[in-house]
């Protein structure tokens, strides 16, 4: 893969500088697009590998943007916001955001989360079958090869993020995973140890995909204060 592209879309000229110079460190490329028509424009010419994306913006509100783009692209967004509240998470991850990062944010999370959604690229670019492996647990089953997840005869569409948390916790079926350990695999250790706040925001979308009821979740339980864990079905 040649070097990563990113479109930066930020209306506040510090923050969109601090991520650039960020960026150039680690040699990726960039453009800046500092409000929401441009960004669309940007997003449709320079064909980015992954979107960073403000979500107030002065002509339009980043979530429209996500609707918009997600009409046509599956390119992985990381929503970089000071809105911290789990419902603006949530509403971003439903209009299909992958990722969230609340303002402030240290530089070392950014990366982190650049490299998870730059690993799905290129996950999807070499999209090779090798031997087919597939969990099933109940109505559930993971096509680890294809990287699709069924609920019955239904595909379930996950985000890249929901999709490695569930795939770790199949993996561990049975075992409680403490949170700690959860956001480490998921977001490296390049993460802040304990904001857990945003794998709350995950399971919740997680759970809304996967389970009948997610007030009364089957598949993955709450330990509290300690973590989650994968239930066999019996
Ligand atoms: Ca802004």
């Amino acid at each position: 893969m040649n070097k990563p592209q990113i479109l930066i879309v930020e209306d506040d000229t510090a923050v969109s500088n601090l991520i650039a110079t960020t960026l150039e460190l680690q040699e990726y490329q960039y453009r800046k697009a500092s409000n929401g028509a441009s960004a669309v424009m940007e997003a449709l010419s320079y064909r980015p590998d992954v979107m960073l994306l403000d979500l107030g913006l002065p002509d339009a509100d980043g979530v429209d943007i996500i609707r918009k783009i997600r009409s046509w692209s599956n390119m992985p967004i990381i929503v970089v916001s000071a809105r911290s509240e789990d419902a603006d998470k949530v509403e971003a991850l439903d209009a299909g955001a992958d990722d969230y990062l609340t303002k402030p944010f240290s530089v070392d999370e950014l990366l982190a989360r650049l490299r998870v959604a730059l690993r799905r690229v290129r996950c999807d670019s070499q999209k090779v079958s090798g031997e087919s492996s597939v969990y099933r647990n109940g109505e559930l089953k993971i096509d680890y090869a294809a990287g699709c997840v069924y609920l019955g005869e239904k595909e379930i569409h996950l985000t890249p993020i929901e999709y490695k948390l569930l795939c770790l916790l199949a993996k561990n079926t049975g075992k409680v995973l403490t949170r700690n350990f959860i956001v480490r695999e998921i977001w490296g250790s390049g993460y802040a140890a304990g904001d857990t706040s945003s794998l709350w925001v995950f399971m919740a979308t997680l759970r809304k995909k996967i389970e009948t009821d997610p007030a009364h979740p089957v598949y993955i339980r709450t330990h509290v204060g300690i973590g989650y864990r994968m239930i066999r079905q019996g």
